[in-house]
């Protein structure tokens, strides 16, 4: 699996969640996780909610986020209402003066040749625009009349404005609440950070060639694959394969190192699951080669150490190994 270059990224990498995510990414399925929006709950990540379960997706996220594993950025801000938290929120532009929303909006227009400003209602006549101070009729826009901006009227007050008061109203509750109420939150949009796609595509380059030819033999794959130990433990092997004829259970895992030697390390981790699970067969693909005394513990643990200096010849090696 991906190889990561500190320990927090080794420790989250190995969270079967943020393998299955990242999985998303690079496989093509997800670009940029992108929140949704759901007028009851306001933005969520449906696809994480899926993973996670719907409570644990805030802090999930924002742990790949530190943990560099997911780069942010913001996509929108979000008002909840402050006395239900509902993101069901209108917002209501308001009179200034008396503060009621019953405010309407008219566009401004210039008529450039005489320079007399107005709401668009006053230039309407029978269906056309004509200034009601030079009695010409309006030709077209930009030409020889222009919009000079909005104004506003209040149904209530009967004042005017040019600027109108933002204000919220909770669909929910029906509370009215101002800015400084409101609760104002950032809602991120998610992508892979270039490092975590880097170390993510050497495990799936490594991963994904050995699914298709298992899975061109008829075996049924799962990639990160489980298996229940004696003991109740679940355990996660980087993959895991069926064959169709016997119902024989081969579990694979994958250990890389850039040192030229793959430590005994990964043949003591994959033993410890390998006996509780107790799969029909367990091959540890090893690139480029194993220690001396990995050799031995693989032997003696009934693991088949599958050797190849790289991915090629680790799968060549692995036909002859794994069969129906
Ligand atoms: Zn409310
Ligand atoms: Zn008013
Ligand atoms: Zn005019």
């Amino acid at each position: 699996m991906p190889k990561a270059s500190k320990k927090g990224l080794l420790k989250l990498y190995k969270d079967h969640n943020v393998q299955l995510l990242i999985s998303k990414f690079v496989s093509g399925e997800l670009d940029a996780l992108n929140p949704t929006f759901d007028p009851k709950q306001g933005f969520r990540y449906p696809i994480v909610d899926n993973l996670v379960g719907d409570s644990s997706t805030e802090d999930f996220l924002q742990s790949l986020s530190d943990g560099g594993v997911l780069e942010r950025k913001l996509y929108d801000k979000i008002v909840y209402c402050p006395s239900c938290n509902s993101a069901n929120v209108s917002i209501h532009y308001t009179c200034p003066h008396c503060k009621s929303f019953d405010v309407k909006k008219s566009a401004l227009i210039e008529h450039i040749k005489c320079g007399y400003i107005d709401t668009e209602d006053h230039f309407q006549k029978e269906g056309k625009l004509i200034c009601p101070k030079c009695n010409k009729p309006l030709l077209a826009p930009d030409v020889d009349h222009h919009k000079a901006g909005v104004w506003c009227t209040c149904n209530q007050c009967s004042k005017s404005f040019d600027i109108p008061v933002p204000a919220h109203f909770c669909r929910k509750c029906e509370e009215n609440f101002t800015f400084d109420e409101a609760i104002y939150k950032d809602v991120y949009s998610y992508t892979l950070t270039p490092e975590a796609a880097k170390e993510a595509t050497v495990g799936w380059i490594m991963i994904a060639p050995i699914m298709e030819f298992l899975g061109d033999k008829g075996f049924e794959i799962e990639s990160p694959g489980f298996l229940d130990g004696k003991s109740g433990t679940r355990h996660m092997f980087d993959l895991i394969a069926v064959s169709s004829k016997k119902k024989k259970t081969t579990a694979i895992d994958l250990a890389t190192s850039n040192d030229g030697v793959v430590s005994e390390q990964s043949v003591i981790s994959m033993f410890a699951k390998v006996f509780d699970a107790n799969p029909d067969q367990a091959c540890l693909v090893v690139i480029p080669k194993m220690t001396e005394s990995g050799k031995k513990l693989a032997a003696l643990y009934k693991i088949d150490l599958i050797e190849g200096k790289d991915q090629n010849a680790a799968i060549d090696a692995l036909k002859s190994c794994v069969s129906q």
